[in-house]
């Protein structure tokens, strides 16, 4: 079981918008939805939690890791599915989750290939693996979107608005597949989609120009929406 603790996480942008307003937050094992309207500073806390921008204050820690000091250390234990994943150079699943394992730090061959196998077979694209990502449809990018952040074992996950541009049988087989995931690990589920969090999550936050409005469970919440 992993903890994270998000306390008091606080970022003015330069052009003066307060998108994190003392932010805290605890968060164990399953799936975490994040919900909010756009503009609400969900990207912003993602962003951050992934040490992929600075906060201005507050600290956040995974487990024994101090995120904001020791990016590196969490970014070994991190799955990040963000949501421009998308933008693929032509080459095939096989190659681009080999790459990616590589860039991990799984430079065993023989490892790699057995990973690279199993992260295929588990998002249901083994048959696929010969085929360019560039031809894919937008769940099935979206699934190997959920493989490469599942390289390296991560305690946490982090999907900021994986369902736009996802038809509904898409939509389900992606969302199957994060519920199966995020039994183990933390998942953080960025979206402004109430249904997503209502079907998927047993733990929810809702956000509002920076702030955390609401922080509980889905059935409280969203029967009050
Ligand atoms: P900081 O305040 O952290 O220095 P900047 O204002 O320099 O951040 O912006 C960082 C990046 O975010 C820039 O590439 C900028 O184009 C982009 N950006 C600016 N405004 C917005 C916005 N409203 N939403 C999303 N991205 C933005
Ligand atoms: P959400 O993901 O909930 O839509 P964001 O975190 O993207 O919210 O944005 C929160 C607020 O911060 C918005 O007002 C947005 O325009 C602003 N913002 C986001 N990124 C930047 C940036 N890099 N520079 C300036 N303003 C930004």
């Amino acid at each position: 079981m992993s903890t994270l603790k998000i306390s008091n996480l606080s970022k003015t942008y330069t052009n003066g918008v307060k998108a994190l307003d003392n932010v805290s937050l605890e968060l164990e094992n399953g799936m975490f939805g994040l919900l909010g309207p756009n503009g609400a500073g969900k990207s912003s806390l993602m962003r951050t939690l992934a040490t992929l921008q600075d906060a201005d204050y507050g600290s956040a820690t995974l487990d024994d890791i101090d995120i904001l000091n020791q990016p590196a250390e969490l970014r070994k234990v991190l799955g990040y599915l963000p949501q421009e994943f998308g933008v693929y150079p032509r080459i095939t699943a096989e190659q681009l989750l080999t790459h990616l394992a590589i860039l991990k730090g799984i430079i065993n061959k023989s490892e790699r290939k057995e990973l690279v196998k199993y992260l295929l077979d588990k998002v249901n694209l083994y048959d696929k693996r010969n085929k360019s990502v560039k031809g894919f449809s937008g769940g099935m990018k979206q699934r190997v979107g959920i493989a490469q952040a599942l390289i390296g074992n991560p305690k946490l996950i982090i999907v900021d608005e994986p369902t736009a541009g996802l038809d509904p049988g898409e939509r389900n087989r992606f969302y199957n597949l994060l519920a199966d995931v995020g039994k183990d690990v933390i998942v953080i589920l960025s979206t402004h989609i109430v249904d997503d969090v209502r079907e998927l999550c047993t733990n929810m936050a809702i956000m509002n120009l920076g702030e955390i409005v609401f922080h509980g469970s889905p059935q409280v919440a969203i029967d009050d929406l």
